[in-house]
């Protein structure tokens, strides 16, 4: 207790303390820059196992990007060569970039679902929120269409009808999830305002994301028709099924940097919406009354807390090994933060490398009025060329560095993690 306090005030400290210190570029996403499980990700996990490990291209990049430093090192204003919009020096536009992002979410959304469900297939039976197996990508769960292929959840557990555990009391017939990423609009369009419009925060992003899932899309014209009935539903009416049948919706929104969504932090670690959770999406009552209900039983009805729940139940028996198998991860809460951790940096990581190599393949990366140095985008490319290379220019750089920590940060041979 007394240290989920002190963690709480640090981080509260830490906040305020770095906001004055952040470029323009880092200040509406603080809170994603100090989530720490990207961290905990490139650092905590026993090396022992190899599915921690990650390749030098892949450490160095999320490096980078954990401790908020500049991919590409210029003082000029970058502009993106697919959608013309601006790019910022802290990769944040490869999330972001409405062509890149069509080559690189739907792998990056099938590591977290295949993540999330493997992960679930333990913990969930573990705190005794179900006794059958778990559902992917199901289809048959809308009433009305029942034989479309409409999969209202990525992955689901069923509710045990008598339940066996008393902690977790709710009349809940499935739980089901829909992974999403958000951008962290470091450079939002201008539609949205552009540049100067920083009104928007790394929060607001993941809360619209969360409101694309409950509305199923932005519009109400999301319609899908049964092919053997013909008969055709909205996303508004697929979600009135789901509720009419005491299914919960739970949208497991993550941010670029692996911020989670209110939602999913509120399930998993009872984490209060950060305001009133019944304003907290914005969705349009009117429009919209199916999705506002299921958005506001994500905080009403539906389990919280279920890691601490796990913690619980693992600490009440004496046992003599940990519960990830490692002395890193001790109990549950600590190594499933873990486990996110590793899949921000593996699929989030890859994903922005693999955004970058597009870039300077069916382009020359992103325009600039001058060249740009581009020794750490060699060495992102191309891991073995880029050593020697990175060691070549921290001895003959005669460029003044605006960051002296990359010069050093470059001249290092990072062995192996
Ligand atoms: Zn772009």
């Amino acid at each position: 207790m007394t240290h989920d306090i002190i963690n709480k005030e640090t981080s509260s400290r830490l906040c305020e303390k770095m906001i004055t210190f952040l470029p323009s570029d880092s200040t509406h996403n603080i809170a994603e820059i100090i989530d720490g499980k990207m961290g905990q990700g490139l650092l905590d996990l026993p090396r022992s196992e190899e599915d921690n490990r990650q390749n030098n291209r892949l450490f160095r990049f999320n490096l980078l990007r954990c401790l908020r430093m500049n991919i590409w090192e210029t003082t000029e204003q970058l502009k993106c060569p697919f959608c013309k919009q601006d790019f910022d020096t802290k990769g944040d536009h490869l999330y972001q970039c409405s062509h890149l992002s069509k080559q690189i979410k739907t792998k990056m959304h099938n590591k977290w679902r295949d993540t999330w469900h493997k992960e679930m297939e333990t913990l969930i039976p573990y705190i005794q929120l179900t006794d059958s197996k778990l559902g992917k990508e199901t289809t048959g769960l809308v009433r009305s269409i029942r034989r479309s292929n409409i999969k209202p959840f990525d992955t689901h557990f069923n509710l045990p009808i008598v339940s066996k555990e008393g902690h977790f009391r709710c009349r809940l017939s499935k739980i089901g999830f829909d992974m999403i990423t958000c951008n962290s609009d470091t450079c939002p369009s201008p539609s949205r305002g552009g540049s100067s419009a920083k009104s928007n925060n790394i929060v607001a992003s993941l809360l619209s994301a969360e409101k694309s899932k409950f509305q199923r899309g932005r519009g109400s014209n999301t319609s899908r028709t049964d092919s053997s009935s013909q008969i055709t539903v909205t996303g508004e009416q697929i979600i009135g099924d789901l509720f009419d049948d005491n299914m919960q919706l739970l949208p497991f929104a993550i941010s670029p940097l692996g911020l989670f969504g209110p939602t999913i932090n509120h399930f998993l670690y009872g984490t209060p919406p950060p305001s009133d959770y019944k304003t907290l999406h914005n969705i349009d009552k009117s429009k919209f009354p199916n999705a506002s209900k299921m958005a506001h039983q994500a905080f009403t009805r539906t389990p919280s807390n279920i890691l601490d729940r796990a913690d619980y139940i693992w600490k009440s028996k004496q046992r003599n090994y940990h519960y990830g198998g490692s002395y890193k991860s001790p109990d549950p809460s600590t190594y499933y933060t873990q486990i996110f951790g590793r899949t921000v940096c593996k699929a989030n990581g890859s994903a922005g490398l693999a955004a970058i190599q597009t870039l300077y393949e069916s382009k020359h990366g992103p325009i600039t009025a001058s060249s740009l140095n581009d020794d750490q985008i060699s060495y992102l490319l191309y891991s073995s060329r880029g050593r020697s290379t990175s060691q070549r220019s921290s001895s003959q750089s005669t460029q003044e560095s605006s960051q002296p920590l990359t010069e050093t940060f470059l001249a290092q041979n990072i062995s192996d993690t």
